[in-house]
């Protein structure tokens, strides 16, 4: 693997770099002290075309490499974790989901919308029950009409109170338990179909996090995903993409708590002198360069193989769990150089934390991704207790 960028990636960085800078961060703060979900900074995102930056320029995405996906939802990770999850759900799991499973009519039909920003796509696969266990999905669908009729909630699901398309995952037969399972593509507007916002939340304040209830929303065969049956191998495929999204997300957030601490440890002064000259805080500052620079490559690992199309799950699992933890502990580190400061909203970096610490729950805990590390590891599934 070669470590070194190209001339065009180091230019989709810059200009990424160069957005969150201009765009995402002067709103950041006060975004999340309203809990805003900011429509105009997601059409700015779609404006730079990064709502399809992996999806096929035939499908109105941008068709860019892996890495260079990565860079870009690094930089704005940095951001704001908030608008990374827009671009990380729209992106990885909806719009990537589409264009490996989908027909060519839903291809031509949707895609084009979720890349333009136009629509929103939402990944309905948590339910109140049902979280870690995803193939244990409680929401029904029965044959209807010669189409299907939808029953169930599901939970926390980011951007669920804007979209106009959900993937929402059903049992079409529980005999067949995980086999059963079938995605179905909803118009948001079907009748049936209503949403809740949720409040409350530690962090991603900015982001929009809904319940779904469908009450005998139906679909037609057209609105299936892949087969009946393939719903539970589209999930996984679309949690491939989405923790590598979120990976290099975390990336980001620990770059910031790099780049926020450098600069206060050397503009604070204690005891007559920076406090960058004491050892310990360059052992915080030191520990949080490390543990960005080992995510970073291991995001790039899991990005290269997935550019060179090879079997990358073990390899993103394991950006994801690192990076996830990385910068949980990266923003901790980065609360403790800024001292007072670091406890309130003036600096970024206690934003960092909260906004870290949804990222070792969501796309699969860390624990599910050291079973999915030990399952390749010792050839033992531990995920599925026998
Ligand atoms: C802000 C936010 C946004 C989200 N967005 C989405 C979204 O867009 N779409 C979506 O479908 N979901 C979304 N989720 C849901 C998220 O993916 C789930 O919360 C997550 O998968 C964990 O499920 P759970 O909350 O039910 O926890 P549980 O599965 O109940 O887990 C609780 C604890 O038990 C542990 N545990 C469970 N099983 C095992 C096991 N076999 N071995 C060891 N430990 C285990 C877990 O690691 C965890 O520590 C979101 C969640 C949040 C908070």
């Amino acid at each position: 693997m070669n470590l070194d960028l190209t001339d065009e990636q180091r230019l989709i960085r810059e200009t990424a770099r160069d957005f969150a800078d201009r765009e995402i961060i002067p709103r950041a703060r006060d975004n999340d002290r309203a809990e805003r979900f900011d429509l105009e900074l997601v059409q700015r995102i779609a404006e730079m075309g990064y709502l399809g930056a992996p999806v096929a320029e035939e499908y109105g995405g941008r068709g860019l490499d892996y890495i260079s996906y990565g860079l870009v939802i690094e930089e704005i990770g940095r951001g704001d974790s908030s608008a990374r999850t827009v671009v990380s759900v729209q992106t990885s799991l909806v719009a990537g989901s589409i264009e490996q499973w989908g027909t060519e009519a839903q291809k031509r039909e949707i895609l084009p919308n979720l890349c333009s920003g136009e629509w929103l796509g939402c990944f309905g696969l948590t339910e109140p029950g049902t979280g870690s266990d995803a193939a244990s999905v409680a929401t029904r669908a029965t044959r209807k009409n010669g189409g299907w009729s939808i029953s169930g909630s599901k939970m926390f699901i980011s951007l669920g109170n804007n979209a106009n398309v959900a993937m929402i995952f059903a049992q079409t037969d529980p005999e067949k338990k995980h086999r059963g399972v079938a995605c179905f593509l909803v118009p948001t507007d079907r009748p049936g179909f209503t949403t809740q916002e949720i409040h409350g939340k530690l962090g991603l304040r900015a982001s929009d996090t809904a319940e779904l209830a469908l009450d005998g929303v139906e679909v037609s065969d057209d609105e299936i995903l892949g087969a009946v049956g393939d719903g539970f191998k589209i999930a996984m495929s679309a949690l491939d993409r989405g923790r590598y999204s979120v990976a290099a997300g975390c990336v980001g957030i620990a770059q910031g708590c790099v780049n926020e601490s450098v600069k206060y440890a050397k503009e604070r002064r204690q005891f007559d002198r920076p406090i960058a000259s004491f050892q310990l805080v360059q052992e915080l500052i030191a520990e949080m360069v490390v543990d960005t620079d080992a995510a970073r490559l291991l995001v790039w690992r899991a990005g290269h193989l997935k550019d060179r199309k090879q079997p990358n799950t073990l390899e993103t699992s394991i950006a994801k769990y690192y990076a996830t933890e990385a910068a949980v502990r990266c923003a901790n580190n980065a609360i403790q150089v800024h001292g007072g400061y670091g406890y309130i909203d003036e600096y970024p970096v206690e934003r960092y934390m909260r906004d870290a610490r949804v990222t070792t729950l969501y796309e699969g805990t860390s624990q599910i991704q050291k079973l999915i590390i030990g399952r390749h590891a010792t050839g033992i599934n531990a995920l599925i207790p026998e």
